[in-house]
């Protein structure tokens, strides 16, 4: 068992939404508190102390926040203002994280955009909303409103001095949005089509200026690191995977829902501690999905002391990415819901680039046809070389995203594919 997190220690207080999402409730639980003092340690304290607390991108690529924001030029050129973008375009299937953010937690989103815009040198944000997310739109901006009211944003943000305006923006629907640079493409008014990098949008972000691209969660933990500071927050997870983290647990337990615990946590305390057990018991379980539905799935036996960070799921073959934990119990027919991904991911890819638009409907052309039971026995080699064919060939990473799925269902469940071939239709444990 790894040290639970103590209540003390969680960022988030309202996540289920059973207080007051509104300013005043935000307030009883702490957000707001003399944020003036926070902006006025400045710019480098800021970011220096983010860095230290280790913090790590929440929205999948696991990059340090610290690091990132230091790639913003030094001096804003007065013709070449830095931009933040918040990016709350949550699209990722199994991943409903910054979702409860927006709707029961949205003052700590908003205070976290301007002590973030602080440290990237920027005055000006973007919330940029899925499209689906039209109550939770509501919700941020409903607050948002709330603090211009009360001096906390605009013209000298919380008496400190400090400019920042916050503007909400609502994608359309289209998952490629979720990529930062899709994003970019997106708010500027154009088809959501990914850049090539370089530039970054460090360099060469929003309308060619200095950008910043952060997930809704990694900003939103933000004020409580500054509060108590890079040391409390790096004291809890472990080196490199340090500080409280939101898992998104669906599928087949008896509880599913968004739990916030420590980085590391244990699949199986995860599960059974948070989320009510496997339906059926952990015996039952078949394989877990552990970060969202691009990471690749693992088997019930890889998933006993799997440790739920970036280095421990990188180490099992797979990825922390959302932290979006789709589990499967022993009814799951495993080759029809890693067929199911592959469609959604064809139906996504924004077709710039070969591999993605036609590696993407193949595979899942292929996928379909295991799943009837019609493959042939060279599909199994087929479909491998079309996705290391597609894996880091491409201008986003929605073509790795594409091909991970199918990868782990062919490391870990090749003889379900190989009984497939031979006109086998049934489920695994049927
Ligand atoms: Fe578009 Fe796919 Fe290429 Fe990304 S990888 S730019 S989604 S075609």
């Amino acid at each position: 068992m790894t040290e639970p997190v103590r209540d003390a220690d969680r960022v988030f207080h309202n996540l289920d939404g059973s207080g007051d999402g509104g300013l005043a409730g935000a307030r009883r639980r702490g957000d707001w508190d003399d944020t003036r003092a926070l902006i006025l340690r400045g710019r480098d304290a800021i970011q220096g102390t983010v860095r230290e607390s280790g913090l790590r991108g929440r929205g999948g690529a696991g990059f340090s926040t610290g690091l990132k924001w230091s790639f913003m030029p030094k001096e804003p050129a007065p013709e070449r203002p830095h931009y933040l973008i918040v990016n709350a375009d949550e699209s990722e299937p199994g991943t409903c994280k910054d979702r409860e953010i927006l709707r029961h937690e949205p003052h700590k989103l908003i205070e976290g955009t301007l002590l973030a815009g602080v440290g990237i040198g920027a005055h000006t944000a973007y919330i940029y909303v899925r499209g689906e997310f039209e109550a939770e739109r509501r919700c941020l901006e409903a607050a948002l409103t709330d603090c211009y009211a009360d001096g906390l944003l605009g013209p000298d943000a919380c008496g400190s001095g400090y400019d920042f305006e916050v503007h909400v923006h609502r994608g359309a629907g289209a998952y490629i949005c979720g990529e930062e640079t899709g994003l970019i493409e997106s708010l500027e008014g154009k088809k959501g089509f990914p850049r090539l990098k370089p530039p970054f949008p460090a360099s060469a972000g929003l309308w060619g200026c200095p950008t910043t691209v952060n997930n809704v969660e990694t900003i939103a933990v933000v004020p409580t690191i500054l509060r108590r500071g890079a040391p409390w927050f790096g004291g809890i997870g472990r080196a490199q995977n340090t500080g409280t983290k939101l898992f998104c647990v669906s599928g087949h337990v008896e509880r599913p829902g968004t739990v916030e615990a420590a980085m590391g946590i244990p699949l199986r305390e995860l599960i059974e501690q948070h989320a009510g057990g496997v339906r059926g018991g952990w015996d039952n379980l078949l394989a877990v999905i552990p970060g969202g539905s691009s990471t690749k799935v693992l088997p019930a036996a890889a998933c006993e002391d799997l440790r739920m960070d970036f280095d421990g799921l990188r180490e099992a073959g797979s990825a922390l990415g959302t932290a979006g934990v789709i589990v499967m119990d022993r009814s799951t027919d495993i080759v029809a819901a890693i067929a199911r991904l592959s469609h959604f991911y064809w139906h996504e890819s924004c077709g710039q680039c070969t591999p993605c638009r036609e590696g993407t409907g193949w595979v899942s052309r292929i996928m379909d046809r295991f799943v009837a039971g019609a493959a042939a026995p060279s599909d199994l080699d087929t479909l491998e070389a079309i996705c290391g064919q597609i894996e880091g060939h491409t201008i986003c990473a929605l073509g790795d995203a594409a091909a991970w799925p199918v990868q782990g269902l062919l490391a870990h469940f090749r003889d379900e594919l190989e009984r497939r071939v031979a006109g086998g239709r049934r489920p695994l444990a049927a």
